[in-house]
């Protein structure tokens, strides 16, 4: 892109937001509803997450993603379904950016790309780096076909403002590397593995984006050989990604999964929990559109949540053991 060219940055993204809302109502409900929105704190172990009373969330939560459920429905990223009102920026050459019309986050936007091209990161972790160097004061993420995503037909990433998601600023985090050296190194760019919390992760930080990109490379090269199902090593391993700057300094984590969605979603008696985990519940940040779920939930739940969609620590620990060798 020219010197010359502006950049869409966060005064853009909040100006966007300003003039959906005022135009269009489903947006601006929601949007208005999000600043009062009920929230409360639960420790999962030494981790606190916050969790979000978010009735508009239902449509997405449960969303039907097998083949024919999304093979029978217009696919709400695609332009041609979007509500009229629904304003759009481009975003590089292949990408648009719009105001999600069900946030979680303020500031909530979806980056699809122009054509109906199914979810995978591969090759797009340049331009998410790059929607996280522009939208400054953003966290950018990323949600797998099976993770959370509810059009994994049509590739997307999210961004909101941060600020909100617990994990950005939990110290305990940062003091469960595995090894007080890197996994390993690229240039400026270091590979961490965090095994001992809630939800196993590992971590790219670097001043470089094509060295952290080129660490992702090995990362996304170790999960597919060691994704245990057929349709995992040929879509891509199970994952979520949170994305975003400090002082100059791109933070990525990689959050391997084994589970779409937990046990307690598909229960129907007193135990069933509507919650189907993406990239913003890695970061701490539930959000549930069920009250009775927002009340109810405890700790605990959480935890086995987690359990039952993250990898487990020792399996975290060995691909990182395979991305030391
Ligand atoms: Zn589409």
């Amino acid at each position: 892109m020219s010197e010359n060219q502006s950049l869409f940055g966060p005064r853009e993204a909040r100006f966007l937001v300003e003039e959906q809302c005022a135009c269009w109502e489903l947006a601006h409900n929601n949007i208005e509803a999000l600043d009062k929105i009920q929230t409360r704190e639960l420790s999962v172990g030494k981790e606190t997450v916050r969790l979000q009373y978010n009735p508009a969330r239902i449509l997405s939560s449960t969303a039907r993603i097998d083949e024919s459920s999304l093979q029978a429905r217009p696919c709400f990223l695609c332009a041609s379904n979007r509500p009229p009102q629904q304003m759009s920026e481009p975003f590089d050459e292949d990408y648009e950016i719009l105001v999600n019309p069900y946030p979680i986050l303020p500031y909530h936007l979806t980056i699809p790309t122009r054509a109906h091209t199914p979810q995978r990161i591969a090759r797009r972790m340049g331009s998410l780096f790059q929607l996280c160097h522009q939208l400054k004061d953003f966290v950018v993420f990323y949600n797998g076909p099976r993770c959370g995503a509810s059009a994994p037909d049509h590739a997307h990433f999210q961004a909101g403002a941060t600020g909100v998601l617990p994990m950005e600023n939990e110290p305990e985090f940062t003091k469960k590397a595995s090894f007080s050296a890197p996994v390993c190194s690229y240039q400026s760019a270091a590979l961490r593995a965090y095994p001992f919390c809630s939800r196993p992760f590992f971590e790219i930080r670097s001043t470089d984006e094509i060295a952290s990109t080129y660490l992702f490379s090995l990362v996304l090269q170790v999960l597919q050989q060691n994704a245990p199902t057929p349709e995992e090593k040929e879509e891509e391993p199970m994952m979520n990604l949170l994305a975003w700057n400090v002082k100059g300094e791109s933070i990525l984590r990689i959050f391997p999964r084994q589970r779409h969605r937990p046990a307690c979603y598909y229960a129907q008696d007193a135990g069933s929990i509507l919650l189907s985990p993406g990239a913003l519940d890695m970061g701490g940040l539930v959000a549930v559109p069920r009250k009775s779920d927002f009340e109810n939930i405890t700790g605990s739940d959480l935890e086995t949540i987690f359990s039952e969609v993250c990898i487990r620590p020792e399996q975290l620990e060995e691909l990182a053991r395979q991305l030391q060798s």
